[in-house]
């Protein structure tokens, strides 16, 4: 029991990594060789938020994205670029630009999660 566990935990960890791209719950479930249930699938993909290995965001369709970090911050684990998500082929990736927001006076930024849609450079 113990050992399946930890399998279903290093794949859903490596089909993020290799992915590149942030991926919804059902686009994992989908690449996932065993019959995993959902709430694993969910459970899993929770605590490598929290272990800051993925950040989350909610897409413009209302589903939620979760992607790899690979240039966060580790220790504050914060997020300040844009995803994109394509209407055409459906795809969320992280931007890479930096984002500058101007708060007001004396208000500390600490996360940031922001989506734009329309239409990726494969789709156009
Ligand atoms: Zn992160
Ligand atoms: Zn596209
Ligand atoms: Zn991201």
């Amino acid at each position: 029991m113990k050992r399946r566990k930890t399998e279903s935990t290093d794949e859903i960890y490596s089909i993020l990594k290799e992915s590149k791209l942030a991926l919804s719950h059902d686009m994992v479930q989908e690449k996932i060789s065993n019959n995993m249930d959902r709430a694993t699938i969910y459970r899993i993909l929770n605590r490598f938020c929290k272990d800051k290995i993925v950040h989350k965001v909610r897409g413009d369709d209302g589903k939620q994205y979760f992607a790899f970090c690979f240039n966060c911050q580790q220790k504050t684990h914060k997020h300040n670029h844009f995803h994109f998500r394509c209407k055409n082929c459906g795809k969320v990736e992280c931007l890479e630009s930096e984002i500058k927001i101007d708060l007001p006076k004396n208000y500390v930024l600490e996360n940031f999660n922001g989506v734009i849609s329309g239409v990726c450079s494969n789709c156009t």
